[in-house]
């Protein structure tokens, strides 16, 4: 297989964009609001996650909300304001594509692809990435086992795309105290099967503020690649996923951390 440790044996390194790498010993560090919302808030938080040390851009311009009647995202415009707010603080941009026919529109304005925990087994889109020359950042989904992620990356790379990231962002469990359950385990284990790059995210996975430093650095200790973390300025007017966004104050004590300890492991 082509994601396999037996088919590549060293750690697979990807090229992110103004000279951030991830794999192989290079950690990557994502943090952003969970959506676009405006040009001004997210060059405000894109300044505060950079001055931090964080290395890549997130948001979401279409977004896979639960309910219709949530904020959807701001779309075209929304992908607009990702590349002009990356540019301008020199950071590679990464944002959620749902669906096959917005590859090549999306293609246009990012330098990673987030293949969302939904559509992990999306293969439609998964082949559409697969023929983009982009990284793209592939979710596990809610209820994905480690083979069925390992076997959609398959997808990707089997349709001429090598650069497949995986993200362990917590799988559904019986337990509504977090609102998923991180499988921190599959960190070493994938590591020991794949060459392809990991990241956590323990924003989705847990749901909680309280939890998500302790979590990022268990991350960080089991072997993770990048760090995934939503980060907003004001958490009580965001329009999506508010209640689990760090402050940038705790976004950057916490990349300090996750920083020190990356240069133990
Ligand atoms: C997100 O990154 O905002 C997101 C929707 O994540 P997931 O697909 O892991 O739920
Ligand atoms: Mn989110």
């Amino acid at each position: 297989k082509l994601a396999s440790r037996e088919f590549h044996e060293e750690d697979s390194v990807f090229e992110l964009g103004h000279g951030v790498k991830i794999g192989g010993g290079s950690m990557a560090l994502i943090a952003g609001p969970c959506a676009i919302e405006g040009p001004e808030i997210l060059l405000e938080i894109a300044k505060e996650v950079k001055a931090a040390g964080a290395n890549v851009l997130r948001g979401g311009a279409f977004k896979p909300r639960t309910s219709p009647y949530s904020f959807q995202g701001l779309g075209e415009e929304g992908l607009k304001i990702l590349r002009e707010v990356g540019d301008e603080t020199k950071m590679p941009v990464v944002t959620e594509v749902m669906d096959p026919r917005q590859v090549d529109l999306i293609d246009q304005y990012t330098d990673i692809l987030q293949v969302g925990a939904r559509n992990m087994q999306n293969f439609n889109l998964l082949m559409e990435v697969g023929k983009t020359d982009k990284p793209v950042l592939l979710k596990r989904g809610m209820s994905a086992t480690v083979q069925d992620l390992l076997m959609s990356a398959e997808y990707i790379i089997a349709h001429g795309n090598k650069q497949v990231i995986l993200c362990e962002r917590g799988i559904r469990s019986f337990d509504s105290s977090t609102r998923n359950l991180l499988d921190l385990a599959m960190v070493p284990n994938v590591k020991g099967l794949s060459h392809l790059p990991i990241v956590v995210d323990p924003s989705h996975a847990t749901g909680r503020p309280d939890l998500i430093p302790s979590m990022a650095l268990a991350a960080v200790a089991a072997g993770a690649d990048g760090i995934h973390i939503e980060v907003h300025s004001c958490p009580e007017k965001a329009m999506s996923d508010g209640p689990q966004a760090l402050l940038p104050n705790q976004f950057t004590e916490l990349a300090k951390q996750i920083q020190e300890l990356a240069q133990v492991f």
